[in-house]
């Protein structure tokens, strides 16, 4: 192929069309809204970095992806139970880093475009494309199986915080509320995968506890933008269909247990890329990679629906002596044990009403 028409302008896209652009294929990205990330408006995200030996910004920049945005490593985490008793996680190599989300110059989203077009990628806004004249689909995500809210802000805290609370009354169904804080701006969110309809109101629940534990501003969190989202989890069966490629979270690309599954949209874009350019199958590149670990954050899923306010307090009462960034990496390693264990539980999950078509393997809406 010399040409290829990318619907969607998210991460996954702008990745895969500045591989392609790099090596000389024309590379077309088709973007529904007028502006980039419509989804986000600079706040702040996480790349994790237990599901990779190399943090994801040094495997950017190997690949001759921009990492020239804000990336802030972080080492140390607070976890809240309900009744706010905490306990805190401490990490040598950084368990995530810090970014932004949205058009500010130095977020993600803004240094992926730049990448993309700098390789010579035609990016177009308000721009959508016929099925038969699309080659990858980078839609996001299509159904809504876990939601999440975020008022993003200017705060001056004191310090940087890093923080979560977890249990049902919050964030029901292994959901959780954050904080997260940087330089004087705070992202405040809430995200569920059970009783959606009711949201904005677990989310005014978490930032009233947030507020009393950091010491918010009324004033400052009412001059604050406030957002809702959504993410799927679905666990492909394959990402091609008709001789098109799905990629991110379009092609159910996602961290089955909390959402955050940036790392694994933007990789599924490189190897889309991978695939094209070395005419290989997608499906056999990505499932090498993303499988077993996809069965793995399923299973743990499940685990963190079923821990409950007990499992929790009990979990922050006596958190695992381990470095945090070890610990989550031996969580997340899947294994002949964690891969049996996870069919085993997928098979009692299992939703007959699936509603993700005929690419999903196991469904987990409820
Ligand atoms: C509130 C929230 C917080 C999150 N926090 C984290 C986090 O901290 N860490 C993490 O790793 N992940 C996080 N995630 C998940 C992460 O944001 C997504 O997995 C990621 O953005 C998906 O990238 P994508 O390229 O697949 O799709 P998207 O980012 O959804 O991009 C898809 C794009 O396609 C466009 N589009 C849709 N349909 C069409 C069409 N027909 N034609 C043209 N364009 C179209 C959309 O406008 C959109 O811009 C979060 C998600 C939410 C909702």
């Amino acid at each position: 192929m010399t040409q290829i028409q990318i619907a969607g302008g998210g991460p996954s896209a702008l990745a895969c069309a500045a591989m392609l652009a790099k090596d000389g294929i024309e590379s077309h990205v088709h973007e529904r809204a007028p502006v980039l990330s419509p989804r986000f408006t600079n706040s702040f995200q996480v790349l994790e970095n237990w599901t990779g030996q190399t943090p994801f910004p040094e495997q950017l920049k190997a690949a001759g992806i921009s990492s020239d945005f804000f990336c802030k490593p972080q080492h140390s985490f607070l976890a809240y139970d309900e009744k706010m008793r905490c306990a805190e996680f401490k990490s040598k190599k950084p368990y995530w880093h810090l970014i932004r989300r949205g058009r500010e110059p130095d977020s993600l989203d803004s240094a992926l475009l730049k990448s993309a077009q700098h390789f010579g990628a035609q990016v177009h806004f308000s721009s959508t494309l016929p099925y038969e004249q699309t080659d990858i689909f980078a839609t996001g995500p299509s159904s809504i199986d876990g939601s999440a809210m975020e008022t993003s802000f200017d705060a001056d805290l004191g310090k940087d915080i890093c923080a979560v609370i977890l249990g049902n009354k919050i964030a029901p169904s292994g959901g959780y509320a954050y904080i997260l804080s940087d330089g004087g701006r705070v992202t405040l969110g809430t995200a569920i995968t059970a009783d959606l309809p009711n949201l904005a109101s677990y989310h005014r629940k978490a930032t009233s506890l947030f507020a009393r534990e950091f010491f918010l501003k009324e004033s400052a969190l009412e001059k604050g933008e406030t957002k809702a989202s959504y993410v799927n989890f679905f666990l492909p069966k394959t990402a091609q269909e008709n001789e098109k490629l799905y990629i991110g979270e379009a092609a159910g690309f996602q961290d089955l247990s909390l959402g955050i599954g940036l790392r694994y949209c933007i990789r599924s874009g490189m190897l889309a890329a991978q695939s094209i350019l070395h005419n290989v199958e997608f499906d056999p590149l990505w499932k090498n990679e993303f499988l077993e670990k996809f069965k793995t954050a399923a299973l743990l899923r499940i685990a963190l629906e079923a821990a409950g306010e007990r499992g929790i307090s009990h979990f922050l009462s006596s958190p695992p002596k381990k470095d945090f960034q070890q610990y989550l990496s031996s969580l997340y390693a899947p294994s002949m044990l964690k891969n049996s264990l996870a069919s085993i539980a997928m098979g009692a999950k299992r939703n007959k009403k699936c509603k993700h078509g005929a690419r999903c393997e196991w469904c987990l809406q409820r």
